[in-house]
């Protein structure tokens, strides 16, 4: 049996673009994040559009109110 090259998923984002984000801990694209006001950590962009703009230890230390869902 001779295997060949499968198919190619015809989207999969480089590995080298990840992060973690500091507020959440997904881990997402870098490139497409923000940095925390505070301490300039990685915060996702997703966090960062929910209005998040510190990372979790940035928002224990300012004691900033819990982000409601
Ligand atoms: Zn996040
Ligand atoms: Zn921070």
């Amino acid at each position: 049996m001779s295997s060949g090259s499968g198919p190619k998923p015809p989207r999969h984002p480089p590995a080298t673009d990840v992060m973690t984000c500091r507020a959440c801990g997904r881990d997402e694209r870098a490139s497409e994040g923000y940095p925390c006001t505070r301490c300039g950590t990685f915060i996702c962009v997703i966090c960062n559009f929910r209005g998040i703009v510190l990372c979790k230890k940035c928002q224990t230390e300012t004691g900033a109110p819990p982000t409601g869902l």
